[in-house]
């Protein structure tokens, strides 16, 4: 399985990093994992958006939904004709996100997106991909996301604060994708975690390796990897920086 890192930054876009966006591989299945600012473009520099199997959304906060409206627009408004793709997101998706495109909004919305809610106990099957959804520490309804296939599996923990039994959820992932917004002395509303919770997420889940994301955009990255190791009892960890490609698959027993 291979994951694209379209952009990585918390809360909102910085200079170089475009908001929460990733595209799952897995085989000929294509999946967009959240559409934050600016991970439309991104996402167009390594795949065709044509031909992506569906995109899902953990939740609604724009850092990680925003671009859903440009993907609508290069969709639906593409002079060769429409195309659709599915999508899978917290209840009344459709509904939030369409208020800003007028009264047909939900449904011009709907057109471009067939939409299907999940909830946490689902599973849905994109092509080669299996999802289940865990309802994470987080205002609104936030879903992490774990995505399993015959080559291995990922957790992604969307964002999150500590409450969440997230550990629970990624145990034995091979790839950990975790949030760590905050650093040590640096923690702000208790809606997200500090770099050393994900270390210690990773640990007590049993990962085989740990990426941090959803790093405020006005801290030193390479502090949160280092607190995120010091956590991690010798797991590996990387930043899941702008353009980063992880390969990675199932552990041999
Ligand atoms: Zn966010
Ligand atoms: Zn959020």
């Amino acid at each position: 399985m291979r994951l694209h890192v379209l952009g990585s930054s918390g809360g909102y876009s910085a200079a170089d990093n475009p908001s929460s966006g990733f595209l799952l591989e897995q085989g000929a299945t294509r999946l967009w994992m959240d559409a934050g600012h600016s991970t439309f473009a991104a996402l167009q520099r390594v795949a065709d958006f044509k031909r992506l199997d569906a995109l899902v959304l953990s939740h609604l906060h724009p850092d990680h939904c925003a671009d859903l409206y440009a993907a609508h627009v290069a969709l639906r408004y593409r002079v060769e004709g429409p195309l659709r793709l599915p999508l899978y997101g917290p209840p009344g998706t459709l509904e939030a996100l369409g208020n800003l495109l007028g009264a047909d909004g939900a449904a011009n919305l709907g057109e471009t997106f067939p939409f299907r809610a999940v909830n946490e106990g689902d599973t849905v099957e994109v092509g080669g991909i299996r999802l289940s959804f865990l309802r994470t520490d987080h205002p609104g309804i936030t879903h992490a996301i774990r995505a399993e296939s015959r080559n291995g599996t990922l957790t992604y923990s969307a964002d999150t604060g500590p409450k969440a039994d997230l550990a629970g959820f990624a145990q034995e992932s091979d790839f950990l994708l975790c949030e760590a917004t905050y650093q040590e002395g640096k923690v702000g509303a208790p809606v997200h975690l500090t770099a050393r919770q994900a270390g210690e997420t990773a640990l007590r889940a049993g990962v085989r390796e740990l990426a941090v994301t959803h790093v405020w955009p006005t801290f030193d990255p390479q502090v949160s990897l280092a607190e995120a190791r010091s956590a991690a009892g010798g797991i590996p960890v990387r930043w899941a920086q702008p353009g980063e490609v992880f390969f990675f698959s199932q552990a041999e027993d």
